[in-house]
């Protein structure tokens, strides 16, 4: 090729690769702009997400509820757990008729203490009106469990209340079981029948005649413990009866117990 020629030849391929440069450099450029779209950066096409109210009460309800089925306390989609928000007199409680693997935190149904949902695509749970009642009527109790566990059932079902025969009930429900009156499913009728029953007693659960269980706590922790420790000792009792007469615990002894348990034990 003459000198002249490879001189055209070079200007002709350096425009030629300018202008590539140039094409794939705004490629790129819009290529960044919809990632950062894509990764929430503003974008006037998409409104903003809206804050999740009571964020951290919906995880912690969300995640005790998985302790009702790993601890055999419940059946399909039976039971349930709520906890109150004591600064927006608000709670946090299950949707009804879920399967407890379908439940997360975003699923949970925020309501007011008059049952009355505030947050929440899903319907609460039909016990919702007991809840809301025992909060109104029992200002101390931050979280509640309800569950048909099996052996406090039983117990339900022949409307008597555990008798105080282990130290381990002493220590942690002050006394026996008591067993409430039966109440009709759906309105106020059950958080009567609780808030009548356990106020003024060291108990934190009850058991309702022909129903279940309800077990109260400050947390959700804490009414999770009662329901749990309800079932083991309703279940330790049953098969101490078929072994012969049970032996009862003096009170003064019941009321030590229950003092060490509460004021001593643990960290
Ligand atoms: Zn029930």
């Amino acid at each position: 090729m003459p000198v002249s020629g490879f001189a055209r030849w070079v200007r002709f391929e350096t425009k030629k690769v300018r202008f590539t440069v140039k094409k794939l450099a705004a490629s790129c450029l819009s290529c960044l702009e919809s990632d950062l779209n894509s990764q929430g950066e503003p974008n006037a096409n998409q409104p903003p997400k809206e804050p999740v109210m009571l964020e951290q009460l919906r995880i912690e309800v969300a995640k005790w509820h998985l302790e009702l089925p790993k601890n055999n306390l419940v059946t399909w989609t039976g039971g349930n757990l709520s906890a109150r928000d004591f600064d927006s007199s608000q709670m946090v409680i299950k949707p009804s008729g879920l399967l407890f693997e379908e439940l997360s935190p975003e699923n949970m149904v925020v309501t007011d203490l008059e049952a009355h949902v505030v947050e929440g695509n899903l319907k609460p749970s039909s016990d919702t009106a007991t809840h809301a009642y025992i909060y109104r009527h029992m200002p101390e109790v931050g979280a509640i469990v309800h569950t048909h566990s099996p052996y406090a059932t039983a117990w339900a079902a022949n409307a008597r209340e555990i008798p105080c025969v282990l130290t381990a009930m002493a220590d942690e429900f002050g006394g026996p079981i008591p067993c409430g009156g039966f109440a009709l499913i759906g309105g106020e009728e059950i958080g009567h029948e609780v808030v009548r029953v356990l106020t003024g007693h060291r108990s934190p659960a009850i058991i309702l005649k022909n129903h279940g269980v309800f077990a109260l706590g400050k947390t959700a922790k804490s009414a999770v413990k009662a329901a749990v420790m309800c079932e083991d000792v309703a279940r330790t009792v049953f098969l101490a009866m078929q072994l012969g007469n049970v032996q009862p615990i003096a009170q003064a002894d019941i009321d030590k117990l229950h003092d060490r348990y509460t004021n001593v034990y643990g960290q």
